[in-house]
């Protein structure tokens, strides 16, 4: 299964910006990762049918469904706050759609209630009303409703922000498996999503991609500043300020010296971007250091936050096993093969 958006504009006021053009298959789960604001919900409700796009085509298995009314997208939608009608059973949230939409046989009906609420473990609140369930259940009840119509395009935006970390995994693992029967698109503003579903990673920003590939090669290999202040996974750090000669002078006055580097980074205004797992902590007193300002546990490691002389804020990650102390002096060296920098127009 293949979902294309060609040339497409979403907004007439959005003319001015590149058109987007997208390919989302069934062969893994698509991510579209932006920082709140980036237009990732309308790009949904787009592809969902719910708005006219001002510009452009939306290929389903090569035929276009751009003017194809939502009823008969063959998509299901899930939103953060989750919407279940209120004043209908567990069991009639799943079975309105087939009754109404699909309309299916009972039959078939109660066999694909039955399904999803078992794969979704809500069997036992079939005749519950949603306010009678917990957050979490009603999040897998609708869940379970999308799931239900086994449509060929299952939108997703951000359902996961309200849910405990066991719920999130329990979740991610059934998206994995019907991410093979359907195309998924979830929509997220955090990288660790990606991250968490192995995703295929489309990056907006400002209603533009800006970055797509695998959501390691995204978090780790930011192509764009914007991905790298808001897609890296752990956060960058992000120091601006100027290459001259063979140095970056940040505007604070820290000064990096970047040896070889130096003589392939153009002279001139730049941001550059480091990753807190390519800072290390140095025994040479000769490499530059800062006063510990916060330890805080990141993963399985801890986060340090260090601010140097020149009032420059330095984050790194080291083992837990590590006794660093608020307060103490903490040496540092740069691994200069894993800069990146951003041209700073
Ligand atoms: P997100 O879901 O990433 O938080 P939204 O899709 O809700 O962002 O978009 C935020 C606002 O930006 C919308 O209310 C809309 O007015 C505007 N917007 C979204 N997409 C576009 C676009 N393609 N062109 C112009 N404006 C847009």
């Amino acid at each position: 299964m293949e979902l294309s958006l060609n040339d497409m504009v979403v907004f007439k006021h959005q003319k001015t910006l590149a058109p987007i053009n997208l390919e989302f298959s069934n062969k893994e789960i698509n991510v579209i990762l932006g920082p709140s604001g980036s237009g990732k919900t309308q790009l949904l409700r787009t592809i969902a049918g719910l708005q006219q796009p001002y510009r452009g085509n939306i290929l389903l298995d090569g035929i276009n469904i751009k003017n194809t009314p939502v009823r008969k997208r063959s998509v299901a939608f899930v939103y953060q706050e989750f919407i279940n009608y209120s004043h209908l059973s567990a069991y009639d949230n799943i079975a309105v759609p087939l009754r109404q939409k699909l309309k299916l046989p009972q039959e078939e009906i109660e066999s694909r209630v039955h399904e999803v609420a078992d794969i979704l473990k809500i069997s036992d609140y079939l005749e519950a009303r949603p306010n009678e369930m917990s957050g979490g259940q009603q999040q897998r009840l609708a869940f379970a409703r999308a799931l239900a119509q086994k449509p060929k395009l299952l939108l997703l935006d951000d359902p996961f922000a309200n849910l405990d970390f066991q719920l999130k995994q329990h979740l991610r693992q059934f998206l994995r498996k019907s991410s093979r029967e359907c195309i998924v698109i979830y929509a997220s503003s955090n990288a660790e999503d990606s991250l968490a579903l192995s995703a295929r990673t489309t990056v907006i920003d400002q209603y533009q991609t800006v970055q797509q590939g695998h959501a390691r090669e995204v978090t780790q290999f930011p192509s764009h500043l914007s991905v790298a202040k808001f897609s890296s996974e752990p956060a960058f750090n992000i120091l601006e300020g100027q290459k001259t000669g063979k140095f970056f002078v940040s505007i604070k006055g820290f000064k990096l010296d970047l040896g070889h580097k130096g003589d392939l980074i153009p002279e001139g205004p730049c941001y550059l971007g480091i990753s807190p797992d390519r800072i290390h902590r140095a025994e040479s007193l000769d490499s530059p250091s800062g006063k510990v300002e916060f330890v805080e546990p990141s993963g399985h490691l801890n986060q340090v936050t260090l601010s140097t002389e020149e009032n420059e804020v330095i984050v790194l990650r080291v083992s837990q096993l590590e006794e660093i102390r608020v307060g103490s002096k903490l040496h540092y060296a740069i691994d200069l093969d894993s800069l990146f920098f951003y041209s700073a127009n």
